[in-house]
């Protein structure tokens, strides 16, 4: 087998590349197995160089942006595993912010507050990356990012640089142009936003902020809402309805307090999720004739 961790270092030695290393700490659920390699490049540069080198040796691509929306295989995952930076910069000009697809949500909507820019306060509180956000068009409390983003650029698998308008991102519940073109990466997006008070910003960041925690599981590790809100249901309600509230299989449990997410009460792994999944789906199909799609990726 081709030793792609030293081919990889000898063309791109800058690059901080992992070989083997566990996935399970880069995740919001605290589960998964090894990436075969795990490269954490620090400039879009690099990323151009790297997916060169993955269209030439045809090695298996995945993005993790901050992994709040996945579930990584136990075994591990046999790919070239890239991981955004976690910093970059952040530019406002006049209603404009643009931004490193890197970067976290949270810290786009502090900055869009601080320069009394309104629209970014329901992205405050989801966890995970810009980048990751606007593959899965996260949303929340009556805002989505395809409601806030102008444009956006991307590399797609060749390496070679887009640059994309909302129009053509194909917005839709959790979904976008990024879902059906999975080996495009997203390496900044620029945001159209609305002057308000600083204060009324921040003041409704906090409202949004103890919303969730009332709601949701925080204290403990998640991917948030594991399924997509079936056409005029709620899935949580149709899983507390079933009686489903605390099912635990192994680690893993039906949370108590929000029967939408599953939680992480210490040590679950990949296959107790997939199992409680598959059990809540049974179930809930069987009481109610819904069929509750995931909104979690599983790799
Ligand atoms: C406690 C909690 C609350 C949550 N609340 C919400 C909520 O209110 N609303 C909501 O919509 N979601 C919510 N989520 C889910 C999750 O946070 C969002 O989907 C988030 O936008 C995912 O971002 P991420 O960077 O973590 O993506 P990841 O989980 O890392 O990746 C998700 C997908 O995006 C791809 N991806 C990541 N970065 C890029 C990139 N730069 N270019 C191309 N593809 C990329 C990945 O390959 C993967 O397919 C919640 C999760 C948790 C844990």
């Amino acid at each position: 087998m081709l030793d792609l961790g030293c081919m990889l270092g000898e063309q791109m030695p800058q690059l901080k590349i992992l070989q083997h290393q566990p996935l399970a700490p880069y995740t919001s659920f605290r589960i998964g197995g090894p990436a075969r390699l795990l490269a954490l490049p620090e400039k879009e540069a690099e990323l151009s160089g790297l997916l060169q080198f993955v269209h030439a040796y045809a090695v298996p691509l995945r993005i993790l942006g901050g992994g709040s929306n996945v579930l990584i295989p136990d075994e591990g995952i046999d790919a070239l595993v890239v991981r955004l930076p976690a910093d970059g910069g952040i530019r406002v000009e006049g209603r404009n912010i643009t931004v490193a697809a890197g970067c976290s949500k949270a810290a786009l909507a502090q900055a869009a507050a601080s320069a009394g820019l309104s629209g970014l306060e329901f992205a405050h509180g989801i966890p995970g990356t810009v980048g990751g956000g606007i593959r899965m068009n996260a949303g929340a409390y009556g805002g989505e990012m395809c409601g806030v983003v102008q444009s956006v650029t991307a590399l797609d698998p060749q390496g070679q640089a887009h640059f994309l308008v909302n129009e053509e991102l194909k917005f839709s519940y959790r979904h976008s142009f990024f879902s059906e073109n999975p080996g495009w990466i997203i390496t900044s997006a620029k945001f159209m936003l609305m002057p308000d008070d600083p204060e009324v910003i921040y003041a409704r960041m906090r409202e949004l902020a103890a919303r969730r925690r009332e709601k949701q599981p925080l204290e403990y590790p998640s991917a948030g809402s594991v399924f997509k809100r079936p056409e005029g249901y709620f899935a949580g309600k149709l899983i507390e309805d079933a009686g489903l509230k605390g099912l635990t299989i192994g680690g893993a449990q039906v949370s108590q307090k929000h029967a939408g997410f599953i939680i992480n009460r210490g040590g679950a792994t990949a296959q107790d999720v997939r199992r409680l999944v598959s059990e809540i789906q049974e179930t809930v199909y069987v009481r109610f004739g819904v069929k509750l799609e995931c909104e979690i990726e599983m790799w």
